[in-house]
């Protein structure tokens, strides 16, 4: 149809959808045998302390490289891969991988760190992630308390009852709490005071315009004020400028983390990293 319009127009709806639907479904396709191919790594960011400017921590950020090549971003993929009931696998995975890689750093010598590890809304709803996760540590010697979980707000309100559940379990156990893309989401402060975490995640969108925004600089202060009142530390994402750590640090917040440090990076670069950063 997108023809009548004559060759150099605008695609029409229907093509556009069309296109979309079939790149979904061929996306889907590959997704499903991604896991037996060995198609998923890690990469990993450092998280630094804003004080003494020691890395704390890193984050495990998955990444999938297709069988053609092409990297997806997963932004693009996990929520196929949730719609398609394939994140549970998938997760399991991440969870196990990132929990094998730090008892590698371990065991090179670098001094314990956590691993910061994002959680799906459809993870979060499985009673049995708890178990798993224990089974995870245990198998690696781990200590739990260098195990962080990152959850977004949106994920915790999917199912609220069994997340909130299954997050006062994995508390129990030792495991830090996340909460990622911290005020992007529609949480209540009644229902945020009910959520058992150690930490607040502000989004990546305040910050990079904290400093030219008046309203993301007041609302960064006011995450970094609630933080401290609920006796939570404050993480930032997205730090990719001098100027935002200085106001970061001018305003209290206790951890950083961006492009301005370090980009995410595969397990063995970061090693490398790690070792000539405590080394300086
Ligand atoms: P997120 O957890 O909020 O992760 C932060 C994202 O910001 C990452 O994108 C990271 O590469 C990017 N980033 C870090 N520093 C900077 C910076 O200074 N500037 C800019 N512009 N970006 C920065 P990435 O790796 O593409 O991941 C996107 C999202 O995909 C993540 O957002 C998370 O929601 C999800 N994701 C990634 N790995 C996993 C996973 O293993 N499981 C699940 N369920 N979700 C994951
Ligand atoms: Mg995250
Ligand atoms: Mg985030
Ligand atoms: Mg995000």
């Amino acid at each position: 149809q997108a023809k009548e319009f004559g060759r150099n127009s605008v695609k029409s709806y229907d093509e556009t959808y069309g296109q979309d639907l079939i790149r979904r479904t061929q996306t889907l396709q590959n997704l499903r045998a991604a896991l037996s191919r060995k198609e998923f790594s890690l990469n990993y960011q450092p998280q630094i302390d804003a004080f003494t400017g020691q890395i704390v921590g890193t984050e495990a950020l998955l990444r999938w490289q297709n069988r053609n090549g092409e990297w997806i971003p997963p932004d693009q993929f996990i929520p196929l891969a949730e719609q398609a009931g394939l994140i549970g696998p998938i997760g399991q995975w991440v969870l196990e991988q990132a929990i094998r890689t730090q008892r590698k750093w371990l065991d090179a010598g670098i001094s314990p760190m956590r691993m910061a590890v994002n959680i799906s809304a459809v993870q979060l709803a499985d009673p049995e992630l708890p178990a798993h996760i224990k089974d995870y540590l245990n198998n690696s010697g781990l200590d739990p308390r260098y195990l962080e979980i990152e959850v977004t707000e949106t994920a915790i309100m999917s199912e609220p009852a069994i997340a909130l559940e299954t997050l006062g379990q994995l508390k129990e156990m030792g495991v830090d709490i996340s909460i990622d893309d911290f005020g992007t989401g529609t949480t209540s402060m009644s229902q945020l005071k009910s959520i058992p975490a150690q930490k607040l995640k502000i989004d990546r969108s305040f910050i990079a315009s904290a400093l030219t925004d008046a309203r993301d600089a007041a609302i960064t202060k006011s995450i970094i004020q609630l933080g401290n009142a609920f006796n939570m530390k404050v993480i930032a994402e997205g730090v990719e400028l001098k100027e935002q750590e200085i106001f970061l640090q001018k305003e209290g917040c206790h951890i950083l983390q961006g492009y301005y440090y370090a980009k995410p990076m595969p397990e063995d670069q970061m090693l490398v990293f790690l070792q000539e950063y405590s080394s300086e």
